[in-house]
Formats: structure tokens, C-alpha cells, sequence
């Protein structure tokens, strides 16, 4: 059972996710693909080196290029993915981002905005209008590159446009993009557009359908789904962004280990089930949470009342895995409830089989999030469990 994307399309999201990427089927032939410890391969094939390809990264990507309709290229975290797509630009491209993304993409755009080497502009991409008009009034800045776009290799061609960086939701304030309004109003001024896929994964949400040219993913997070593995993926809508995006992966050498790659196809497997369990676990938590006393906001898209609900209806097939809370007693009650959980880990990151709570705010580069904020990525525990652990860490914080 393996093959082109196209020879998926007849079974549903939650089969491809168990099935694609498999070897072929051969008589006595391994079911999974290895883990290949080969640094070089023997002359007269198509791969020579494993800084360009090797038959576990082939397999990983072939399953996530399957679910997200595109050409994956496997790499060694989210930021090594997100760093290939924009060190992918000309010197001086100019690149439009949402104010609230994830704060990895926020500060690696900032340095690379101080050294010149692109020209950033931020908007709340969540508020539709404003967010076309920064595009706009991006292109209205010449481009320092002073090159006009060249035809000839893929990655010069891309490299020449401007760039649409959404986030969709956001890290950790669970914005809604409408991604077809932007994808389409960033397209008819020539931009690229690339989107941030971690929070939903390819079961909730598909940008590359919706006109994307590339998606991202922290593999880390829900992909791999197990909190043992740093790895990422960029999937390119076409051939010749799959080829820049293969080029920077050789160059600049951040390639995923071939142990870590198979983890992660093997998490992937179970994507479909973990999902559905987190997901109904962040719902639950998330109305539960709008209804206890001493919790003044709650960020969940699923929430009827969200401002990102409608669009998340119409662009998402879930509502994910993460809710983001705020406590009447800012930052220091905040920190009390976290230290206060005894099921619930207290820590960064999200999208594992165990729910995880974190303050947001004592990281300095989110100096910009409500300083109570708590961030909880719901895991695949029994519901009742982790509303016990919450409840009564809150009451110990002296929120009653
Ligand atoms: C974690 C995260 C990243 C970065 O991924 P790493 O695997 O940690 O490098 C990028 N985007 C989002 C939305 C994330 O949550």
C-alpha cells in the first residue's frame, strides 16, 4: 500500500493515517520501514548521501504529504521547517506575520529583521481587513533585494516574492485566521503564502486545499504525539517548492535523525484516536473552565461564544487540543495553579498523550500575553481525572 498521493484519496483521513507510507507489499517484506543507519549509499541510485534523503525520512514524509495533499520534506524540529521556508527568501524579501504567533517564529523573524536580512511587518492577521491592508502596504515598500524575480531554479523564483506567514490557531491565544480570504487576497498581490498547521494537524484543518503553497508543522507536538521526539515538516503545495525546500534541508544540514523520524511515523499512526480523545478532553476542560469561579477568560475556538468559533467552523474539522485560561490573580495565582497540579505536568510544549499546563508569560519573549495566561494542551487521560487535578489546583491557588 504505497503510491502516489493521489491513490489515497478514496479512504478517509483516519486510514491514511494508519496506512500511508508503508513499504510496498512484497512476500516475507517488513510491514513498517527501517530505521536506516546509513550515512552513505552505494553510486548508481538515486540517493548518494543521507544529508539529501533516506528511506525512513521517505516514509515520514510520503504519510504527512498524504493527509496534507502535498510533498513533505522531513526536518530536525518545527523551527528547522520554518527555517527553510524563509531562508528560502532573497536578502531583503519582505514577510508579513501575525503579532501572536508562536514566539520561536516571532523572535527568529525579529533578529533576522535587525540584521536586514528580511523586512518583517506585523498585524493582527485574525482581523481580516487589517491584515490585507499590512499585506498591501507591504508591497508599496520596495524590496531591498533590488532583484527582479528570475526565472530559472525553483528556490530563485520563490525567493523573490513576498511572504505570508500564517498561524492559524495561534500559539497560545487560540486565534482563527480565515485562511481562504487571506490566502486568496495574499495571492492576487503575488505573495507566498505559508501556514502553521500545529495546532490543527492535516485531520482538522488542510491550508494546502484552501490555496497554501506551504505548510509547517512542529512534529513535536501532535504529529509524533508522545513528548519523546524534536522534529518537523514542511509540506510544499508543488514540485519546485518541494525542491527549495530539499535544497535548504542539504545546505543548511537540519536534518532529523532516522531513530527520531521513525518515532515519529509510528506516533503518527495513532493521530486519528489520540486527536479525537484530546480534543473531546480540551472541549469538556474548556466549558468547564467558562463556568468556574475565579477563571476570567477562556480561549478555545470550540466555545460557541469564542470570537474564532464561526470561522473555525467553516475552515476546521475539529477544534483541537489546546485551551488557553487566564485566573482573576494574574501571573502569581497563575504560577500557584500550576504548581499545584498533581496529575497535570507543569511544562512547556503540547500535543503529547499526557495534558500539560504551563503560565505562558514567564517566558520573556510573551511579554505581550495576559500575565496570568495558562496554556493547557489536553492529552488523552480520562476526562473526569485531569477536571479533579484542575479544580482542586485552582482551589489550592485560592481561586474558589
Ligand atoms: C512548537 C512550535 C513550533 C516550533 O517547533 P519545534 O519542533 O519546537 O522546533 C512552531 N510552531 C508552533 C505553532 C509550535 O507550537
Amino acid at each position: 500500500m504505497t503510491g502516489p498521493v493521489g491513490e489515497w484519496s478514496p479512504f478517509e483521513p483516519a486510514t491514511q493515517v494508519v496506512h500511508a507510507g508503508r513499504p510496498p507489499v512484497v512476500a516475507g517484506g517488513p510491514v513498517n520501514p527501517p530505521v536506516e543507519l546509513s550515512s552513505l549509499y552505494h553510486q548508481g541510485g538515486g540517493v548518494a548521501y543521507a544529508r539529501d534523503s533516506t528511506a525512513t525520512w521517505e516514509a515520514f514524509e510520503e504519510a504527512v504529504g498524504v493527509l496534507e495533499g502535498g510533498q513533505a520534506v522531513a526536518f530536525a524540529s518545527g523551527m528547522a521547517a520554518i527555517a527553510a521556508v524563509v531562508e528560502g527568501l532573497a536578502v531583503g524579501a519582505r514577510i508579513v506575520a501575525d503579532r501572536a504567533s508562536y514566539q520561536g517564529l516571532r523572535q527568529f523573524l525579529a533578529e533576522l529583521g535587525e540584521r536586514g536580512r528580511v523586512s518583517v511587518r506585523t498585524a493582527d492577521l485574525t482581523d481580516t481587513p487589517a491584515a490585507l491592508a499590512a499585506c498591501q502596504e507591504t508591497l508599496s515598500v520596495p524590496s531591498r533585494s533590488g532583484r527582479t524575480p528570475s526565472p530559472g531554479r525553483a528556490d530563485q523564483q520563490l525567493a523573490d516574492r513576498p511572504l505570508l506567514w500564517i498561524e492559524s490557531p495561534t500559539n497560545p491565544l487560540l486565534g482563527v485566521v480565515d485562511l481562504p480570504a487571506l490566502i486568496e487576497g495574499a495571492h492576487r498581490i503575488g505573495m507566498t503564502v505559508a501556514v502553521d498547521n500545529t495546532f490543527a494537524t492535516p485531520l482538522r484543518q488542510q491550508p494546502l486545499a484552501l490555496g497554501a503553497d506551504v505548510v509547517v508543522h512542529s512534529v513535536t507536538k501532535l504529529l509524533a504525539g508522545h513528548s519523546d521526539v524534536v522534529m518537523g515538516v514542511a509540506v510544499a503545495a508543488d514540485r519546485s517548492m518541494r525542491d527549495a525546500l530539499v535544497r535548504r534541508r542539504s545546505l543548511h544540514g537540519a536534518i532529523p535523525g532516522p531513530f527520531e523520524t521513525w518515532l515519529a511515523l509510528r506516533g503518527l499512526r495513532t493521530l486519528a484516536l489520540r486527536l479525537e480523545r484530546a480534543e473531546a478532553n480540551a472541549g469538556e476542560l474548556a466549558a468547564r473552565l467558562s463556568a468556574r469561579a475565579g477563571v476570567t477568560e477562556v480561549r478555545y475556538p470550540g466555545l460557541p461564544g469564542s470570537p474564532g468559533h464561526q470561522r473555525a467552523v467553516e475552515q476546521m474539522s475539529g477544534f483541537g487540543t489546546v485551551v488557553s485560561f487566564d485566573v482573576a490573580g494574574g501571573a502569581e495565582q497563575a504560577d500557584a495553579v500550576a504548581a499545584a497540579t498533581r496529575l497535570i505536568t507543569a511544562g512547556t510544549s503540547l500535543g503529547g498523550v499526557e495534558t500539560l499546563l504551563e503560565r505562558r508569560g514567564r517566558w520573556p519573549g510573551e511579554s505581550h500575553l495576559p500575565p496570568g495566561l495558562l496554556r493547557l494542551s489536553a492529552g488523552i487521560e480520562a476526562v473526569e481525572d485531569l477536571w479533579r487535578d484542575l479544580d482542586q489546583a485552582l482551589r489550592a491557588a485560592g481561586a474558589r
